[in-house]
């Protein structure tokens, strides 16, 4: 009787553990899309002209931002 209790135990854990798994990488997966839209909208500062401008506008020439071509080829 005990050791069946125990496989239910047992059973109803390995279940648990089953879906708590299954659920770690969706949620992992939300959380690096919600970080990498946040990138996206991080603003950084022209490195000739001081204008700022999100990440995903700016022109990244040597780990520097630039808000325009024009900034960059000054630069
Ligand atoms: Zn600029």
């Amino acid at each position: 009787m005990l050791i069946k209790l125990l496989l239910v135990i047992g059973v109803i854990a390995a279940v648990y553990f089953f879906f708590i798994k299954k659920s770690t990488p969706l949620t992992k997966e939300r959380h690096d899309k919600k970080r990498k839209e946040n990138d996206d909208e991080t603003m950084v500062e022209c490195t000739v002209c001081s204008t700022f401008i999100t990440t995903n506008e700016a022109i990244i020439v040597d780990k520097k931002f630039y808000c325009s071509t024009e900034c960059r080829d000054k630069a």
